[in-house]
């Protein structure tokens, strides 16, 4: 029986806090604290209605480190799971290693002045969480998250080596808006505006943004222009899988998605330095953020499916193999679950089974983790058994 604190009451977390209270019988005491008590008192509301569950809430700025050891003193929690932004990664990892307490996080570590998010500051931690007898897990969301285990699934059950591997993320929703995102704005923009890059024979190759594309056939979807982007669980990924020789990240975008974007990156809205306006100093993709459509309210409107997924290249027994493991996910069942969307949703699932796992010892142990790194079996029956159930594809 685990006492968890949750950090971030944006759409993800509420995801997460649906699971952990669907999962009562593991998540015996459940916190949840954000920069604003009001989410998390709606969210409190609505997890005692729909499942009789009592939650507590607590504000708290988890950029700082010293008001989130205060909380996490108070409250005592197994494991913290940072549900916020990437930005607060590095505070809350801090404040878990001063109390010695469990942490999981979704992303990675991005500094807000620089659009660039890597493993290194994290991985960093390693040593200091194996002194100190606590682990960290990072990126269990789905991509990164899901996508790692099912690579580690594949090596495990499918192949001797894995050559290439292809990380395909399509979202076929709809959610009747000329241009909004399904996940924090600033967060979204900043990664899909970036240079792309890909790992082949031990290089990164980096590439224009939008420059590669291909089109690949969803299943639940259909055909979708898919477009290589830099994503974050390929760092960790060419160091686990064995004999990989490549590996790239696709994720499907409308044109008019595209459009908006280029548009909105011409008149200088993503930009991520401060603007003087009025006397006053903007930050442009911030600015924007609060023009855009709440990811939060998006759930009600939105249709269609997601397709996330892994395609497996390599041999087994001396012969050539080629595996696809994917998901699909309706928006509309996960609005009714959740009351979010499936891109939330998707993304809290897997931070509950991270955090049930950790919680009953499956996976545990000091350090600093991606999630290749344990067995993929007990994710996978989690997987199923969560509303996240998978498919493996033999393709040749
Ligand atoms: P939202 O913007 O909806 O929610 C983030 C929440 O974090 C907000 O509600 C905000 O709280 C809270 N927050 C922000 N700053 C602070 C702070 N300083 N102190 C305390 N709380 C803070 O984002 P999402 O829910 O869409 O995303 C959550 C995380 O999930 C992000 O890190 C995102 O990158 C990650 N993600 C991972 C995916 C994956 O597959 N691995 C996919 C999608 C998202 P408040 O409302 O109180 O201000």
């Amino acid at each position: 029986m685990a006492n968890v604190l949750i950090i971030g009451a944006g759409g993800v977390g509420r995801v997460v806090v649906h699971k952990c209270a669907q999962n009562s019988d593991v998540f015996e005491k459940i916190t949840l604290a954000s920069r604003r008590l009001e989410s998390c008192k709606e969210y409190q509301d609505e997890i005692k209605e729909r499942y009789g569950v009592d939650i507590d809430i607590a504000e708290v700025d988890a950029d700082s480190v010293d008001q989130l050891v205060k909380l996490i003193e108070r409250i005592k929690p197994d494991i913290v799971l940072n549900i916020a932004l990437p930005y607060q990664d590095l505070t809350i990892m801090e404040a878990c290693l001063r109390t010695n307490t469990h942490y999981l996080d979704t992303a990675n570590y991005e500094h807000p002045d620089t659009a660039k998010f890597e493993y290194k500051e994290q991985w960093a931690y390693d040593q200091k969480y194996k002194d100190a007898g606590i682990m960290a897990l990072l990126g269990s969301g789905f991509d990164p998250g899901v996508t790692n285990v099912f690579c580690a699934y594949a090596q495990k059950h499918y192949f001797d080596e894995i050559h290439y591997i292809d990380i395909l993320d399509c979202n076929a929703g709809d959610h009747g808006y000329p241009f909004a995102t399904n996940f924090n704005p600033e967060i979204n923009l900043r990664e899909v505006s970036a240079k792309g890059r890909y790992w082949e024979e031990g290089k990164w190759i980096e590439t224009e943004p939008m420059e590669i594309k291909m089109v690949w056939d969803y299943p639940q979807i259909g055909k979708r222009d898919s477009y290589l982007l830099y994503h974050e669980e390929m760092e960790s990924l060419v160091k686990h899988i064995k004999g990989l020789k490549r590996i790239r990240f696709f994720m499907t975008f409308g044109e008019s998605y595209l459009t908006h974007m280029k548009c909105l990156e011409n008149v200088g809205m993503l930009g991520i330095e401060p603007v003087e306006h009025e006397g006053c100093k903007i930050v442009p993709i911030q600015f924007l953020k609060t023009l855009l459509p709440d990811p939060k309210t998006l759930g009600a409107r939105t249709k269609g499916k997601t397709n996330i997924g892994i395609v497996a290249t390599g041999i087994k027994d001396k012969k050539e193999r080629k595996i696809y493991i994917y998901n699909v996910c309706d928006h509309e069942e996960a609005y009714k679950e959740t009351s979010s969307q499936a891109v939330s949703y998707t993304t809290g699932v897997p931070a509950m089974i991270g955090a049930k796992l950790m919680a009953q010892g499956v996976w545990m142990k000091s350090g600093v983790w991606n999630m290749e790194q344990f067995d993929p079996d007990p994710f996978m029956e989690e997987l199923n058994r969560s509303g996240l159930p998978w498919v493996v594809e033999e393709l040749s």
